[in-house]
């Protein structure tokens, strides 16, 4: 099923993110993972790469896992190191598995890897999967309400992001935001620029102090106070931050899914406690607005 005829169907989506295991561990180590989460019925659940060229391979190998317990997958793929040789293999061996949902990526640069020769934004591999697989791939896109760290500000990186539409998104994924109203700021300033595909939000739930440390490092996502003051308060309670994460992030669900947005994509970190506890917290709330 492609993602783009999900949204034709339901007000809402709901899904999950997932990563792959380290290169040393076996793919079995996340089959477990993928169970749980596919037991909690997401319309889809994504898994990523790294932006070397070597890590679409095992992309691919557990989105074939995710199709297999009966979930859609969405495989994602960056290009920033790769060339259109490897490209091609991944889309091939996507194809033959009956994967038809991409999430094309430009990835973030490995210092000291030589850059791709074929590829140097994301809209150039949107691009180049429409012309390879000749429209059976349904392409995803990566937005960012708060702007991309590289941009030198969100006009002009909304002003990119048309762009990409343009080359044949079908639909948005938001980087991680925790506070709602910079989405809802930037749906008005995307829909202005006239962009009209359905946008997903990227909620990531700060439920463990390590990822705490490296989200925020990472995402330079801007931190509201209650957000400060949970960390500030628990960060040494793994207990209590656990369940004070979760109560954030499924108020924010809960405001976004009144707002009447596309879908919610959860970065579950491969945590399937969190990802049931939050699930359950909003199930009568998704029923409720893919019924209206
Ligand atoms: P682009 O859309 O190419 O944008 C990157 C920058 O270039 C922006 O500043 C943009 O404004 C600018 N730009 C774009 N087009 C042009 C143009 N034509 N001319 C001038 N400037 C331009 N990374 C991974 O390695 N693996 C993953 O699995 C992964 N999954 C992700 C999932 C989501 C939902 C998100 C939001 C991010 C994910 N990332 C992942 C991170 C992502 O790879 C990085 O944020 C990366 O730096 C940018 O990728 P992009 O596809 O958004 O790039």
């Amino acid at each position: 099923m492609l993602i783009s005829d999900l949204f034709k169907k339901k007000k809402s989506l709901y899904s999950f993110e997932i990563f792959p295991p380290k290169p040393s561990a076996d793919i079995s180590s996340v089959a477990g993972t993928i169970e749980k989460l596919a037991a909690l019925a997401p319309d889809y659940i994504s898994v990523t790469c790294s932006a070397g060229g070597t890590g679409n391979a095992r992309t691919a190998e557990i989105a074939k896992l995710i199709r297999q317990n009966g979930v859609e997958p969405l495989a994602h793929l960056t290009c920033i190191h790769a060339s259109k040789a490897d490209i091609s293999r991944t889309l091939a061996e996507l194809s033959e598995s009956g994967i038809a949902n991409v999430l094309a990526l430009r990835g973030d640069r490995i210092e000291g890897a030589a850059e791709s020769a074929d590829f140097a934004h994301a809209s150039d591999l949107v691009r180049f999967i429409g012309q390879w697989g000749g429209g059976k791939f349904d392409i995803a896109g990566a937005c960012y309400p708060e702007g991309h760290p590289e941009s030198p500000d969100l006009l002009d990186d909304i002003r990119n992001l048309k762009k990409k539409v343009d080359a044949g998104v079908t639909h948005l994924n938001t980087q991680l935001f925790f506070d709602n109203e910079d989405f809802f700021r930037f749906r008005d300033m995307i829909a202005l620029a006239g962009i009209e595909v359905p946008v997903q939000a990227g909620i990531m739930p700060l439920v463990k102090k390590a990822h705490i440390d490296r989200i925020i490092a990472l995402s330079g996502a801007k931190i509201p106070a209650k957000i400060s003051r949970m960390i500030a308060r628990f960060y040494d309670r793994p207990e209590a931050l656990m369940d004070a994460g979760i109560a954030y992030a499924v108020s924010q669900i809960a405001d976004l899914l009144s707002a009447g947005v596309a879908g919610i994509h959860l970065y579950v970190m491969n945590n399937t406690y969190v990802a049931e506890r939050i699930t359950e917290s909003v199930r009568g709330i998704l029923k409720a607005v893919n019924k209206d």
